[in-house]
C-alpha cells in the first residue's frame, strides 16, 4: 500500500549544517504518526522541508503520488497538505475573523471548510472572533492555528508542537478537537515533546535522532518498549 505522503531519502542544510539525512517516512490512512525526538534533532526541519519552506537538497517528498520536493509552500498547501506551524505564528494584529479570512482566501477550488465549519469544530474561535491575536490565550492561538489551516482543506495535516507552552486542561481541548479530524479521516503527522499528549492520538510513532529516522513502531509497541523511549529519547 503506497502512503498518501511518502518521504525518501530526505535530505536539507542549513549552510554546512546536515539537518536532515535522508529521511524517510510515511503517512496516510487515517493515521496519526507521532514523531518523537530530542531537541534539534530535525523535526521542525524535517516539517520545513516538506512543506517546501526549506529546500531540501536531495529526496523525495511524494504527496498522492505527486512529486513535491522543491515546490514552494503555496503549491504544497494546495495539493493539500495543512500546517499548523510551531509557535501558532497567527497574525497579532488581526481579529480571528480576519485571520481566517486570509486562510480563506489563499486557500483555491471548491471547499468543504468553511469559516462557520471552523466555528462548528471551535467554538471557542466563534466567541473570539471579533478579538485580535494578540489578546487570544494560547490554547485559543492554537485553535485558530487549526482552524486556518482546516480553510486550506488539507487531506493531511502536519502538527509542531500543537501543546507547546499549553495548561493541561487545554491541552486536553486540543486532543478532542485532532481526535475529531482523525475522525474525519484526517491523517496527521504530530510532532511532539509531549508524549502523553501523543499517544492519546498516534498510532504509529516514529522517533528522530541527528537528522534521520531511526524507529518507527505502533504506538502499541511503542508503550510496551519503555527501553526505546529511554535511550532514544532519554524519558524515564
Ligand atoms: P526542537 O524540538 O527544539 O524544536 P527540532 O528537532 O525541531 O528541535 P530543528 O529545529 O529542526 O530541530 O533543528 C535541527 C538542527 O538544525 C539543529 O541543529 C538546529 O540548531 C539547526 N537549525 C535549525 N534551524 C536553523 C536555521 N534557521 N539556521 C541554522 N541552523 C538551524
Amino acid at each position: 500500500m503506497t502512503a498518501l505522503l511518502e518521504v525518501r531519502g530526505l535530505s536539507a542544510h542549513y549552510g554546512v549544517i546536515h539537518a536532515l539525512q535522508g529521511v524517510d517516512l510515511d503517512v496516510g490512512g487515517e493515521q496519526v504518526v507521532a514523531l518523537f525526538g530530542r531537541n534539534g534533532v530535525g523535526k521542525t526541519t524535517l516539517v520545513s522541508a516538506v512543506m517546501g519552506m526549506l529546500r531540501p537538497t536531495s529526496g523525495s517528498v511524494r504527496f498522492d503520488g505527486r512529486e513535491l520536493a522543491g515546490a514552494p509552500p503555496h503549491v504544497i498547501a494546495r495539493a493539500g497538505i495543512g500546517l499548523v506551524p510551531q509557535g501558532r505564528r497567527v497574525f497579532a494584529a488581526l481579529t480571528v475573523e480576519e485571520n481566517l479570512g486570509i486562510a480563506a482566501r489563499a486557500a483555491a477550488g471548491d471547499r468543504a471548510w468553511t469559516r462557520e465549519r471552523v466555528y462548528d469544530l471551535l467554538p471557542r474561535l466563534a466567541d473570539r472572533r471579533r478579538n485580535r491575536g494578540h489578546q487570544l490565550s494560547g490554547g485559543e492561538q492554537q485553535m485558530l492555528a487549526i482552524g486556518r489551516a482546516l480553510l486550506g482543506n488539507p487531506r493531511l495535516l502536519l502538527l509542531d508542537e500543537p501543546s507547546d507552552g499549553l495548561a493541561p486542561r487545554i491541552v486536553d481541548d486540543i486532543v478532542e478537537v485532532l481526535a475529531e479530524l482523525r475522525a474525519e479521516g484526517i491523517p496527521a503527522l504530530l510532532v511532539e515533546q509531549n508524549l502523553g499528549m501523543a499517544l492519546r492520538l498516534a498510532d504509529v510513532v516514529a522517533i528522530m535522532t541527528k537528522g534521520q529516522i531511526v524507529y518507527r513502531a505502533t504506538a502499541a509497541e511503542f508503550r510496551a518498549d519503555p527501553e526505546t523511549a529511554r535511550t532514544l529519547l532519554g524519558v524515564a
